[in-house]
């Protein structure tokens, strides 16, 4: 068994996969800290919701232990356990065997990840804890844009900016980009390192990737995640004058960026919510200003199509994932009206019939196949972390 571990900095979610991929088992402890911390987990088909006491991390990985214990599931059923790491700056470009200089890499990348990577750290020193004899292995959202040339990820700003404190664009969601275009190269019976297209990762945080021959050449989102497109709370790229121009009418640092990370996007834009689902039922409703929320949200993704479009020249497919992109029929329409000159046409009756499932929403004959394949970064990670420890075991 593989145990897949994402830690945020309030949650801890795992997933337990058996030899076959298939998840045994899975859950997640919210509210970490906090005097209400609560576990659903699920488990051999069924659900459950407990409350737990977990002040921090290392708390809640030992009610998770417990809970997989009495499960039948417990430390000695485990061949790796897969953290998600979100920074894993320049030094990472795969995933990593965790050893002490592989957590000072991570450490140092905190700098560029404040918020994420230091409770990826309590994640691993907490299961290091619990499940001392089991071998973890680290996988980055920014690994697989390691293969960006010079052009793209650096910023026209002056170059010792990047060469004393690698400030540069970086890119994230990674292990989704990753594993959407590994698909779509296998839904069109193609070698992976041969197909070409754009990948659109549409959740609450939203990036495109640009691949080329099954690598990530270009990607929209930066030195953080909140460059790039709109997403749910976040206002994606924007004039950095703004921010100027805030601070001098009065406002603080603190504020203008929590303006721009969690009260812009399709929030800021209605008023009232980052849903997609909610917003699209008032604007069908004629809600103005949902549909111009929804209306920036899709011009967006469209322009940014069309941008990395031009980075890698012809498309074997565009490939829609996460939350919007896999679900929302209405979107993919909005976003790809208009981009028939790139060889994109939807098929209405396809589009609508695809909601969480994977397949072709592209008409018959077009020439570029328009692909939903929902992601899976959780079954990445295990991979990963399955294919680590079976390469040291040979070696
Ligand atoms: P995260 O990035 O937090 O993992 P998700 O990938 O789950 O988020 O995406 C969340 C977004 O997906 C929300 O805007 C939500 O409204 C949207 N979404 C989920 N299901 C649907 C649906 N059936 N129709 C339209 N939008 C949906």
């Amino acid at each position: 068994m593989i145990l897949v571990l994402n830690c945020g900095s309030s949650s801890l979610k795992y997933s337990l996969f058996d030899e076959g991929e298939r998840v045994r088992a899975g859950g997640h402890i919210e509210r970490i800290g906090e005097a209400d911390s609560s576990m659903e987990l699920w488990s051999c088909g069924r659900r459950e919701q407990h409350s737990v006491v977990a002040v921090d991390h290392r708390q809640a990985m030992a009610a998770m232990g417990a809970a997989l214990e009495e499960r039948g599931q417990g430390a000695y059923l485990l061949k790796a356990i897969g953290h998600r790491v979100v920074h894993g700056g320049e030094r990472f470009v795969e995933s990593a065997l965790i050893t002490q200089e592989v957590e000072e890499g991570i450490d140092a990348c905190a700098e560029l990840a404040p918020l994420h990577n230091p409770v990826a750290l309590a994640g691993i020193s907490a299961a290091r804890q619990l499940f001392a004899s089991v071998p973890q292995v680290a996988v980055f959202d920014t690994a697989f844009h390691q293969t960006m040339p010079e052009r793209a990820f650096l910023y026209a700003i002056p170059r010792s900016l990047y060469r004393e404190q690698g400030i540069r664009r970086y890119g994230f969601h990674g292990t989704s980009h990753r594993y959407v275009a590994q698909r779509a190269a296998e839904v069109l019976r193609m070698d992976p390192e041969e197909f070409t297209g754009i990948t659109c990762h549409l959740g609450n945080g939203c990036s495109l990737a640009a691949i080329e021959n099954g690598c990530s050449i270009d990607t929209t989102m930066g030195l953080t995640p909140l460059e790039g497109v709109a997403m749910g709370t976040r206002s994606g790229d924007v004039d950095p004058a703004l921010i100027f121009h805030l601070a001098r009418s009065g406002m603080e640092l603190a504020d203008i960026e929590r303006l721009l990370v969690e009260e812009s996007g399709l929030l800021g834009l209605s008023g009232y919510s980052q849903d997609v689902r909610q917003l699209e039922a008032v604007a069908l409703e004629g809600d103005e200003a949902a549909q111009v929320a929804l209306d920036v949200f899709a011009y967006r993704v469209r322009k940014a199509i069309g941008s990395l479009y031009a980075v890698i020249g012809h498309m074997d497919a565009l490939v829609f994932t996460g939350g919007i992109g896999e679900n929302s029929a209405f979107m993919r329409r909005r976003i790809i009206d208009g981009l028939e000159g790139f060889g994109l046409q939807l098929d209405p009756a396809r589009n609508r019939a695809h909601s969480r499932s994977e397949g072709e929403v592209s008409s018959f004959g077009a020439r570029v196949k328009i692909l939903v394949i929902p992601t899976n970064e959780e079954l990445v990670i295990a991979r990963e972390a399955r294919d680590l420890i079976s390469r040291k075991n040979e070696g």
